[in-house]
């Protein structure tokens, strides 16, 4: 095999080889791309990183005859050969610090290390979550300024500050317009979810126990109105809708949607994961919306990935602000910050729904959050939004003669650009372009999904990105793309270059080997 691509190589980032089989090395080492094991193949189980004696006449112990009777298996390592081998692992992972990373609807935006200054202050890091509030008055203040920040972007009355991500958010709206139907005594049974949502919403409906129900899409990508409205009626609980949606458009009938599920007695959900798309610029509370969740992890550029941590603060209008659950911070007549832990019949907070967390939700989060708020200020925020999509119409038009784009005759996109394989020739698939992707030194986009465009790649540049990082992104996709549409074989077996070649992700999957076992042993 001789090597799909030399143009795309760049400097500085380690590279396998000069050809996809490779020189062999005796090592397995690639340059300095070093070939690791797994810690468990590494060494035996005689090492310890401690260099202490065998007790002599050790007083008889109190394991009451219940000592080890043989190895348990745990790798034995000194310290430098544990320190290397996480390191050499670290090497061979991506992350936002060593490139762009295009998954759309996650937002994978520069972390400002300013951020993590301020989380690190010992005054927000060791705060416990039991500490009296007297003592924790700044950490609530910090909580508190967050959650009016989050109220006046949003121009919605109120806040929980508690879910810990936006899955998490999304229970929490759905149960307090739960909460809001039963204490009317209204038992609606349906939530209705456009085609192109993002798969925590119906999930989320089927968990708070709805039965979920698709609203077609229109050619343009956008909710289908006349179809919403002739399936709303008395037993619709609400609606949840992505906006901007999964395809990186802005739902321009959202005001219509939300009057129209308002007046057949129903309640608006706005997944609002993707408010960088529109901080600044769009105040849901203007457009009807119930409750919505916001990812700080995303907007305001809390570092996330591998399944945290994340934030999901919830807003909410006012006919579902006294379901909103607790606990809750609150500022009194002299200035202090009081929690608000429980509810007081006929007084205070008496409908709340209850709880999502035990404390108070991801205090880290809060604090990055609120630094990266203050450090942009109002007219910083609304450039965030317009700069981000600014990007994702940089690239969708770049891209567009390459690439098929749905819906870019539609107008431009919203904070990512969607894509499908319809020009790719010879059996290949949007699978092999992300692992070309790879060998050019990047993350895939985010693939198949939405599920509305057939084998999606949604591209999110963030505003983060410079034009020259947009530029060479692009030059990268481009000459993937250009391979794919050519037909291009030695696409199917990539990557080449990468520490693993093609996976058997199905296998990987449905079957996944989680724990390894000692081929001595078994
Ligand atoms: C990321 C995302 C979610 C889920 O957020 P998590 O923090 O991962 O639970 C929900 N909806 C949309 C549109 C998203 O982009």
């Amino acid at each position: 095999m001789s090597a799909p691509n030399a143009s795309g190589w760049k400097p500085g980032i380690p590279t396998a080889g000069d050809t996809p089989a490779g020189p062999a090395t005796a090592t397995g080492n690639r340059a300095l791309m070093l070939e690791e094991p797994l810690i468990f193949e590494l060494a035996g189980n005689d090492t310890t990183g401690v260099d202490m004696p065998e007790p002599d006449n050790a007083a008889p112990n109190r394991l009451g005859g219940r000592e080890r009777s043989a190895p348990i298996g745990l790798p034995g390592l000194s310290e430098p050969e544990t320190v290397r081998h996480y390191t050499r692992l670290s090497r061979q992972n991506y992350a936002i610090d060593l490139g762009l990373f295009p998954l759309g609807s996650c937002t994978m935006k520069h972390n400002p290390r300013l951020n993590e200054k301020v989380a690190r202050m010992p005054g927000f890091l060791d705060c416990h979550p039991l500490t009296p509030t007297q003592s924790a008055q700044g950490a609530l203040e910090v909580i508190h300024q967050l959650g009016e920040w989050l109220k006046t972007l949003t121009g919605m009355p109120a806040v929980a500050m508690s879910p810990k991500a936006g899955a998490h958010g999304e229970l929490c709206g759905i149960l307090a317009i739960r909460a809001a139907l039963e204490a009317r005594g209204d038992a609606r049974k349906v939530i209705l979810c456009p085609e192109s949502a993002h798969g925590t919403n119906p999930a989320t409906a089927a968990f708070a126990g709805y039965e979920v129900e698709d609203i077609p899409a229109n050619a343009n990508g956008r909710v289908d109105l006349a179809a919403l409205e002739a399936r709303l009626g008395p037993d619709v609980a609400g609606v949840m809708i992505t906006n901007p949606n999964t395809c990186g458009l802005f739902e321009p009938d959202f005001r219509k949607i939300a009057d129209a599920v308002h007046a057949a007695g129903g309640f608006v959900y706005c997944d609002g994961a993707n408010f960088n798309a529109i901080v600044g610029r769009v105040r849901p509370g203007d457009l009807g919306v119930d409750a919505m969740h916001i990812n700080l992890h995303k907007t305001f550029s809390t570092p996330h990935g591998g399944g945290g941590p994340g934030s999901g603060p919830v807003v909410f209008s006012e006919a579902l602000a006294p379901y909103a659950p607790l606990p809750f911070v609150e500022q009194l007549g002299d200035g202090s910050f009081h929690l608000v832990e429980e509810e007081t019949a006929g007084e205070h907070h008496a409908k709340s729904f209850g709880r999502m967390t035990a404390f108070n939700g991801q205090m880290g989060m809060f604090t990055r959050a609120l630094t990266y708020i203050l450090s942009h200020g109002a007219d910083g925020l609304r450039q965030v939004a317009e700069d981000a999509v600014l990007n994702a119409n940089y690239v969708l038009r770049s891209l567009e003669d390459v690439l098929h784009a749905p819906f870019a005759h539609s107008g431009p996109c919203m904070h990512e650009a969607l894509f499908g394989d319809k020009n790719f020739t010879g059996g290949l698939s949007t699978l092999d372009l992300a692992k070309g992707l790879i060998d050019e030194g990047y993350h895939p986009m985010t693939m198949y999904f939405p599920l509305v465009v057939h084998g999606a790649m949604l591209v999110e540049p963030t505003e983060t990105e410079s034009k020259a990082a947009l530029d060479q992104f692009i030059m990268a996709l481009r000459s993937v793309a250009e391979r794919a549409n050519a037909g291009d074989p030695t696409l199917k077996t990539a990557p080449h270059f990468a520490p693993r070649r093609r996976l058997d992700e199905t296998q990987a999957a449905r079957k996944p080997l989680l724990a390894w076992s000692d081929p001595a042993l078994v």
